[in-house]
């Protein structure tokens, strides 16, 4: 079991690795042709990265629904529950808000669009933004119509509404549905070991990922945009490793560096895939076996996390804000960098956790404070990196807050945080 799990890290990072280099190779060391384009990039790389995030994705509801389940059921008391999750939503909250502020902060220091020669922009994709979601349907959506709905179109809040109330009343109701408990327990761990299986292909699925993003964009695609990039990449970075580390430190006295360290496979996963949705089964597994954070919480607090909680794509939005401002020329006032604070925060909530939603719900912020919507065109075509990077701080938050929160709460074991490996 260690020998998979030290194996595992190695072999995501140097797909990874290979990946980036067979992209670049591509691009520009191979003319475009029918089989470089058709059969490779569109071809083997598409169907077997594509295949391996559904694979992953497969596994996202009935692992959610039945976990919290478990996680309820176990859990009993339903005061508690509350308690935990009032926690997690705080934490939820105010990572958000804190990413939003460093990204304002550090785009006004890097002068993202200042002196930005906009001819030189040409955006690989003109894709148009759909329109925004109004916060009122957000939160009216989190009540299931039809459960059944909820779980065929993977609608995660809903999904975790349901399961909640159905565990805690199989936790109430006790011996009258000892069969539906025990169908649930089975079904979590079923899908615990479906999980363990289908990251057997992660090497492969990561390798064509990258090897496929880096292939059709190659470096001239994102030189004009290397100072926004450089921008919202810094503020990522001190999101990661400095708020989240201080976070860990002094809430939970843990050690910040071993816990990256061991939460590493997780974050090259949500890397390459750039979904938070797929990264569930394995953060909740890993979280389980390596840091020694109980199921009962993270199987709550992760795939909520997931869901609302977005950290990185926040600090995106934050630094598009001032680099879109800075190119029109706009001014952005006080009450506006209050209003993108709010709004971004509320952004992150709808945010679905999947690839360039944020960059949908990006029209939001812009409408809020009256930016072009057309400006988003500007960061389209160098998104899908950016995309990567903030989902691997999105899942990162969300590991951190259920840490913290289960250690608070007792349901940490710090022997197996403390194990190598
Ligand atoms: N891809 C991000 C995620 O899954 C969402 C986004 O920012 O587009 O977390």
């Amino acid at each position: 079991m260690k020998k998979f799990k030290y194996n595992l890290t190695t072999v995501i990072f140097i797909s990874l690795l290979l990946g980036f280099f067979v992209g670049m190779i591509f691009h520009y060391g191979i003319p475009s042709c029918y089989v470089r384009d058709t059969i490779f990039i569109d071809g083997l790389f598409y169907i077997l990265g594509n295949g391996f995030i559904r694979a992953m994705q497969m596994l996202v509801v009935p692992l959610v629904l039945c976990s919290i389940i478990c996680g309820t059921m176990s859990m009993g008391d339903t005061r508690k529950m509350g308690r935990i999750g009032g926690t997690t939503l705080v934490f939820y909250l105010l990572t958000t808000v804190l990413a939003i502020t460093i990204a304002l902060v550090i785009g006004n220091i890097i002068n993202p669009g200042v002196d930005l020669d906009m001819q030189a922009i040409r955006t690989a994709e003109t894709q148009t933004v759909k329109g925004e979601t109004s916060f009122v349907q957000t939160i009216l959506d989190i009540i299931p119509l039809n459960p059944f709905e909820a779980m065929a179109t993977g609608n995660m809040l809903q999904v975790i509404v349901f399961a909640l109330i159905v565990g805690g009343l199989l936790a109430y109701l006790g011996e009258k549905t000892t069969g539906l408990a025990k169908l649930a327990e089975q079904g979590n761990t079923l899908m615990m070991s479906m999980t363990t299986l289908v990251m057997k292909a992660a090497p492969i699925g990561v390798f064509c990922l990258i090897a496929r993003t880096f292939a059709n964009i190659g470096f001239e695609g994102f030189a004009p945009m290397l100072k926004y990039m450089g921008a919202v990449l810094l503020a990522l970075a001190i999101q990661c490793f400095g708020v989240y580390g201080l976070m860990l430190k002094l809430l939970s006295g843990l050690n910040p560096i071993r816990f990256i360290n061991k939460f590493l496979p997780v974050m090259g996963f949500a890397f390459s895939t750039a979904t938070s949705n797929a990264t569930i089964p394995l953060s909740i597994g890993t979280l389980k076996r390596k840091i020694g954070v109980s199921e009962e919480i993270s199987s709550f607090t992760i795939p909520l996390g997931a869901t609302i909680n977005m950290d990185g794509t926040a600090i995106m939005q934050g630094v598009a804000v001032v680099f879109v401002a800075q190119a029109y020329s706009i001014d952005l006032s006080m009450t506006d960098y209050l209003t993108v604070i709010a709004t971004a925060t509320m952004a992150s909530i709808g945010t679905a956790g999947v690839p360039s939603v944020g960059l949908v719900m990006l029209s939001m912020v812009f409408t809020s404070v009256g930016l072009p919507v057309e400006g988003i065109a500007m960061i389209i075509g160098i998104d899908r990196i950016l995309d990567m990077a903030r989902t691997t701080v999105n899942i990162t938050g969300d590991a951190i807050c259920t840490t913290i929160v289960a250690k608070m709460n007792g349901k940490f074991d710090k022997n197996i945080f403390l194990n190598k490996g």
